[in-house]
Order: C-alpha cells, then sequence, then structure tokens
C-alpha cells in the first residue's frame, strides 16, 4: 500500500493536499508537525482515505516545536475524532492510555544509520502495544536495505521497515517482496517527508510498487553514481509492456565485494544487473563464467545470476557493430556473398578510424575488427590508444596524422559533443568529406555538431541512439530469456530523450 505524507504548513493548503493526495494514495498520512496551528476537525472531515496522524518531535526528525504534553494532546485528540492510525514514537508510547478504536503504529526512527541490533529493536517495538511497528533507518550502504530486508523477511508481526536515504531507495521500491506494509512517497519533488523518498509518480508508474510481491524478480544497475540513469525507465516499462513480474532498481554501490558477497550468499536474490562506471572493468573479478567477447573487450556491462553463478556479458559491442551494419547494408552491394558464398559484412575491409579508447572504444575496436575491418584508433591520451591498439590488433597515430588519412567510416567513442558541451567537435570538420560514414556513439543530444556537420558535407550518418536501443534489448534479452520488440524499446527511450 502506498502513503502520502501531506506537508502543507496551513490548515488550507493541508487540505487542499489531502485531497490531491487521496487521488493516488491508498492511505494518506497527516503531518500534524508541518502545519502551524492544526484544525484537526476540518482536517479530518475532509479524509477520502485512511489517515495517519503523526505529530512528529524535532528528536525523531520531525517538525513539533511545541512541549511534549501538548504535542501528545493533539494524537489524543486525534483518537477522540477517530483518526485510523497514529503514529507515536517508541518512547512515547506510554502516554497513549487508550487508543480506542484507533490503531497504533510505534515507530522507531535512526537518520544515522542502520543499527546492529535492528532485530531486537523490532521485537521490543512488538511488545509495545503496537498494532503495527515501524522501523525505519538510515542506509550508509547499499547492503544496509538487504539487513531489513531479512528481518521483514523472518518477522510474523505486521510491520513497516525501509531505510532513508539515497541510498535506502531500494528499500522504499522493495519492502512490499519481503511483507513490508506501507510505501511513503511524496506527493511531488520537493514535499518529501524524510530523505530519499520518491516521488509517488516514480513509485506507481516507474517502479509499479503496487504489483510488488513476494514473486517479483529484482534486477538493476550497479554504479556509482547511478541516480540520473534511465535504466529503471526502460527496463520498468519493457517488464510491464511484457507482462514480467519484475522491477529494475539503481543499486549505488561504491565496493562490489560486499554486493557480491550478498548476491552469492543468497541474502539477496538479484536475476541480473547492468554494470556502469566504475565497475565495468572491476566486475571481471567476481564473475564465475564470462562472455568470450567481453573477455577480449575487458568490460563487462550485464550480468546474469543462474542461482548463485554470475555469468558476465557486453553488449555494447553486439550493438553497435548491428547498427552500423543497418546502416551500411543499403550502401554495401557486395554484402550478400562473401569469397566463400557466406554472409559477408559490410564492415568488412573497411578503413575505419575510431576516435577515444574509453569502454566504448574498446567495445567497437574488438567488435570492428570480428568484422574484418581495417581499424586505427586515435585518443587523446596516446598511450591509451596504443594499449588498444595492440590487445586488439589493430593500428594507432596521433591526432595530428587524421588529415592525411583515407577513411570509409569515422566513429567517435568520446564524449566530446555530449550535453552540456553540445558545440564541441571531436575532430576538426575539415577530415569529414562526402561518402564517408560518421558514427556518433552520443545520443544526448541525439544529433551532435558532429553529425551535423558531416550531414552538411554529404556524409552517410548514424547517431547513438539505436545503439543504445540495441544494447538495452539485448541486456532485456539476456535477464529475461524473453525477446523484447526493438520497436517496443524504441519507443520508451524516444520519449525519454525526446527523439
Ligand atoms: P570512458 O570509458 O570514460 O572513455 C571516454 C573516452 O573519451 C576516452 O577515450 C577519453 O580519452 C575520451 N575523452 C573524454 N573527454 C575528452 C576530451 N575532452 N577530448 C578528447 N577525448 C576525450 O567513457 P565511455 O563509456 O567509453 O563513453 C564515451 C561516450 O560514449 C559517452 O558519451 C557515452 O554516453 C557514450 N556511450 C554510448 C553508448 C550507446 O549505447 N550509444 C554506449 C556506451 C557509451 P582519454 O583516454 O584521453 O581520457
Amino acid at each position: 500500500m502506498i502513503c502520502i505524507p501531506i506537508t502543507e504548513r496551513s490548515n488550507h493548503d493541508a487540505i487542499k493536499e489531502l485531497k490531491e493526495a487521496s487521488k493516488l494514495a491508498d492511505i494518506v498520512e497527516l503531518r500534524l508537525d508541518y502545519i502551524e496551528s492544526p484544525d484537526l476537525n476540518a482536517l479530518l472531515k475532509e479524509r477520502a482515505r485512511p489517515i495517519i496522524v503523526t505529530n512528529r518531535p524535532k528528536r525523531q526528525g520531525g517538525m513539533f516545536i511545541g512541549d511534549e504534553t501538548s504535542r501528545i494532546d493533539l494524537l489524543k485528540k486525534a483518537i477522540s475524532l477517530n483518526a485510523d492510525y497514529i503514529d507515536i514514537e517508541y518512547d512515547s508510547v506510554g502516554k497513549i492510555k487508550d487508543a480506542a478504536n484507533t490503531k497504533l503504529i510505534v515507530s522507531y526512527h535512526n537518520f544515522n544509520e542502520t543499527p546492529k541490533d535492528i532485530c531486537k529493536i523490532h521485537s521490543d517495538l512488538t511488545k509495545s502495544g503496537a498494532h503495527i511497528v515501524k522501523l525505519v533507518t538510515f542506509a550508509n550502504s547499499i547492503t544496509d536495505n538487504f539487513r531489513i530486508f531479512e528481518l521483514l523477511n523472518v518477522v510474523d508481526f505486521p510491520t513497516i521497515a525501509f531505510c532513508m536515504g539515497e541510498l535506502g531507495q531500494i528499500s522504499r521500491i522493495l519492502s512490499p517482496k519481503f511483507g513490508g506494509k506501507l510505501v511513503f512517497a511524496s506527493l511531488a519533488r520537493g514535499k518529501e517527508s524524510a530523505p530519499g523518498q520518491l516521488t509517488a509518480d516514480e513509485i506507481i508508474n516507474v517502479y509499479r510498487v503496487r504489483q510488488v510481491n513476494r514473486k517479483t524478480e529484482v534486477y538493476g544497475l550497479l554504479g556509482n553514481p547511478v541516480a540520473h540513469s534511465i535504466g529503471p525507465y526502460i527496463h520498468n516499462g519493457a517488464f510491464r509492456e511484457n507482462g514480467i513480474n519484475a522491477v529494475y532498481v539503481l543499486f549505488r554501490v561504491e565496493d562490489i565485494s560486499c554486493f557480491i558477497d550478498s548476491i552469492k550468499d543468497k541474502k539477496m536474490d538479484i536475476k541480473g544487473f547492468s554494470v556502469t562506471i566504475p565497475h565495468k572493468e572491476s566486475i571481471i573479478g567476481f564473475l564465475d563464467e564470462i562472455d568470450p567477447i567481453a573477455e577480449k573487450i575487458g568490460a563487462v556491462n550485464t550480468v546474469v545470476n543462474h542461482n548463485g553463478k554470475l555469468s558476465g556479458y557486453n553488449t555494447d559491442c553486439p550493438a553497435a557493430i548491428d547498427a552500423l551494419e543497418k546502416t551500411l547494408i543499403p550502401f554495401s552491394p557486395h554484402f550478400i556473398k562473401g569469397e566463400m558464398g557466406d554472409l559477408q559484412s559490410p564492415i568488412c575491409g573497411k578503413k575505419i578510424v575510431i576516435i577515444g579508447a574509453g569502454g566504448a572504444g574498446r567495445a567497437l575496436a574488438f567488435g570492428l575488427i570480428g568484422k574484418g575491418a581495417d581499424v586505427t584508433i586515435i585518443n587523446r591520451n596516446y598511450e591509451r590508444g596504443l594499449d588498444l591498439s595492440k590487445a586488439a590488433g589493430c593500428n594507432c597515430v596521433r591526432f595530428d596524422e587524421l588529415e592525411k588519412m583515407d577513411i570509409d567510416i569515422l566513429i567517435n567513442t568520446t564524449s566530446v559533443g555530449m550535453f552540456p558541451d553540445v558545440d564541441k567537435l571531436p575532430v576538426p570538420d575539415t577530415i569529414l568529406k562526402k561518402g564517408m560514414t560518421v558514427f556518433d556513439v552520443v545520443y544526448n543530444p541525439v544529433e551532435t555538431r558532429l553529425l551535423r556537420e558531416a550531414k552538411k558535407r554529404g556524409c552517410v550518418i548514424l547517431n547513438g541512439v539505436e545503439m543504445f536501443v540495441k544494447q538495452a534489448v539485448l541486456q532485456f534479452e539476456l535477464f529475461t530469456g524473453q525477446e523484447v520488440p526493438i520497436e517496443l524499446m524504441k519507443s520508451i527511450i524516444a520519449k525519454l530523450i525526446n527523439c
């Protein structure tokens, strides 16, 4: 069930917000400590959903500034007005002698950490006369969430439990999978009542928390930072459209060894995860199996968990090759038959310059060489480019040689030209010649300055969206074993990046 806290300061605005929140929430929490001189009669008369009345003191992270007697008196008044629930702090519950028809949520908040003794704290709360206990801690690492899930898994008392903070966001999404009774979500951004609270729109429409249950499979993105990833929109959108009971969340992880241990010890059952900066290379040491192409590239962006056995893949490489082949086919009359009568890639034999030697550059270099291309690397850090060329078996030159080169296909794999530096060019525009194919893996913006200049000069152009869509499709298929229509993925991504 989803609960939206009301955080307005006046009775008038709180009533307005109560009505708005009731359209989305299953339960609404009236935060009396936010309201100056709360008019409980008027507020409770407007309820369209069950209401939790809370009057949180400063010592438990609330806003109430009056004395303790007047704070408790407001809660007693809520009881006399038949509030559905009151939330009372564990150290004040003794002051409520008779809850009449109102149910007691006895709460514990810790804004600093997830203490070692959460089981003992939970057990004490259950003995306090509570109908429901609420245990809310702060996550300082992603594994703090897993401890909350373990607790929820073993208790048989109605419990609301989750972690606060950015690192705790996954517990707000996943707690119903482990039996957590309530998920708090803000009515809008800026209206959060606790750190890390997601909006009701995110909880309901992106993560579909109402559908999360014990059978929901968990996927996610492992990286640091991850907050701005569009992965949850893509994968959860595809889960929804394919009718799959699964959810994709963001795992901001600093120490991957603890995270992987939790998966292997089955403390946290994660079926698969995408991997991003800075863990694409370091994850390899934790895998049981690695796809040969990912091993050559030295970077993994997808991990699948087969009953505790972790297998790593790189979907950037096949996605980039697929996007480029599709672009070249209409211009490649010799594509159909190779010398042996077999299908030959339109990439085979092409003179290709890759700008960049980072993750995307490596994926492209190995993929293109595998297709028989004549590849040259150019990178700002020449030594890094040279290392890649040696590993992949191709050439490496310095930027100043670019002007003299005969190029069929130019590929930018650097972040030059990416938002916000959209006016930057990774190469001088004078090297762009009619008939050349120019591929920019940057997808934000969709049409980079490099592609605009290339189009003006009569080049065939390819933006990074096709590759981005394909790598997401391949990842989804590895995760679920199900095909996802590419058009569906394209439409989800197009909406997100405005193309
Ligand atoms: P990365 O591993 O950090 O590599 C960055 C590359 O860009 C390095 O070669 C780096 O050169 C170069 N670079 C960065 N700033 C530069 C500058 N100011 N001038 C010249 N070169 C510069 O990053 P990545 O993961 O490969 O990603 C690179 C770009 O590809 C990003 O824009 C990313 O969004 C995009 N990408 C797109 C897709 C897709 O599906 N379309 C997939 C993956 C990545 P040094 O070695 O000299 O530092």
